[in-house]
């Protein structure tokens, strides 16, 4: 495969952009380096870098793109709006109705506020726990990524139940200090944790479903402890569902996994690819923020026209009959396909996967929290993806993330996938 054009870019983009790239990982660094492909078009399930070469695509640009790149009807509504003003600055009717929306697929969401990202989504959740409890701390789970605020770019500390250390150069100690990072699914660490602190937790951060250390669900029951031991020691549950809203279904994870927050943060799928991000919640919280309350929230491109068009228009695709049973059905072939071709070559495979997102893990143990997707062999990973984009497939560069389907996946473009599978797993079993 001829990439020629791309080194090319990347070379002139490291002289201009920082590391060459606008968001870190994009530069391969979780897959031992290598040249970032610089793609020039995509349309449905496909990219077509500047090299003329094609590509099936699994990254759905970190989730947003669940309709396929490029939909018909999303890039209608994007023009609309373009044509209509992008940005007034002044309330628009698309906001009520897209308000609306979310609320009709959400229900612990009585109020809503559109921003333009899920770190902003997630950091203003913070933000408002803090003011409707009167306390500073947060917990987290270790592994789950809630955007780049100070607060939440927190690891866990040595042991478990440990006070926070900065993930960043950048953060003082003393902000890292007001965050508890516990494991997911470990409910005994996360009891402890609220015992020692739980008179200054402001909230319990929490993605419902873990998009970030692969797709990993949560154990029967240990949510809706969360949620309960939580709520006794006075402190407000954050769903950050910025990946998980709309993914699984016409909805979000609190309805999978039967368990409703105080509070939920979304980004990604709701803005059909534009910026976007929102956070809603029980109405006597969500009124304490500005203009009603003395909680601060605003932004010069929230609820922008082009952003909301888009968002309106994605759910509208995903309101079609069968897209999520699509979705499901062509995951679980992919999923079956990957497992034979790992025992076919006797490759330490495991596979999570829900509905239309799968992660593929190289280990023999089955993924329940960080520690375990953290000790599977990135090494093999990285061989992997190289192997797979030799092979035209593009998968999120890093051993954590997960393969997202699209509505326009077929399943010629699943055996096209699976035909790469083995040509890969043949090569790293060699
Ligand atoms: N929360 C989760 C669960 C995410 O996966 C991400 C991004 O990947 C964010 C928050 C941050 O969203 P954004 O990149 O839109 O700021």
């Amino acid at each position: 495969m001829n990439i020629n054009r791309s080194k090319e870019l990347y070379r002139e983009a490291e002289d201009h952009i920082v590391g060459g790239v606008n968001s870190p990982s994009r530069a391969y660094k979780g897959v031992g380096g290598g040249t970032p492909i610089f793609m020039d078009k995509a349309e449905g399930a496909y990219f077509f870098d500047v090299d003329g070469n094609k590509y099936i695509d699994y990254l759905a640009a970190y989730g947003p793109i669940i309709t396929g790149h490029a939909h018909p009807h999303i890039a209608e509504a994007i023009s609309k709006a373009a044509y209509n003003g992008v940005l007034y600055g002044t309330p628009t009717k698309l906001e009520n109705k897209f308000a609306k929306m979310i609320k009709e697929a959400i229900p612990s969401i009585e109020k809503v506020r559109f921003v333009n990202s899920g770190t902003e989504a997630v950091m203003t959740t913070i933000r408002v726990a803090r003011a409707y409890t009167n306390r500073t701390k947060i917990i987290k789970f270790a592994g789950c990524y809630h955007g780049h605020s100070d607060l939440v770019l927190v690891a866990a500390g040595s042991g478990p139940a440990t006070l926070g250390t900065p993930d960043s150069a950048g953060i003082p100690t003393s902000i890292a200090q007001e965050v508890i990072t516990v494991p997911f699914n470990d409910i005994a660490t996360y009891k402890d944790a609220l015992e020692k602190y739980g008179d200054d937790i402001a909230g319990v951060l929490v993605e419902p479903i873990v998009g970030n250390f692969g797709i990993v669900e949560p154990k029967p029951g240990f949510l809706q402890e969360v949620n309960d031991l939580a709520h006794e020691a006075g402190a407000l549950v954050i769903y950050d569902e910025v990946i998980t809203a709309f993914r699984f279904h016409y909805g979000s994870a609190q309805d999978i996994v039967g368990v409703e927050p105080d509070m939920t943060a979304m980004g990604k799928i709701i803005g059909g690819g534009l910026p976007i991000g929102a956070y809603g919640g029980r109405v006597d919280i969500m009124e304490q923020i500005a203009p009603l309350g003395p909680a601060y929230q605003a932004g010069t491109m929230a609820g922008n026209p082009a952003s909301i068009s888009a968002g309106i228009a994605c759910l509208e695709v995903l309101q079609q009959e069968g897209v999520y049973e699509k979705m499901d059905q062509l995951g679980a072939m992919l999923e079956e396909g990957i497992l034979h071709h790992a025992e076919t070559y006797k490759l330490p495979v495991k596979i999570n996967r829900l509905k239309g997102a799968l992660t593929v893990y190289f280990t023999d143990v089955e993924v329940e929290n960080y520690d375990q997707a953290e000790a599977t062999d990135g090494e093999m990973f990285a061989k992997f993806f190289h192997l797979m984009l030799k092979e035209g497939i593009n998968l999120a560069p890093s051993k954590f993330e997960a393969w997202f389907l699209t509505t326009e996946h077929t399943e010629a473009d699943i055996k096209e996938t699976l035909r790469a599978v083995e040509s890969s797993f043949k090569a790293l079993a060699s």
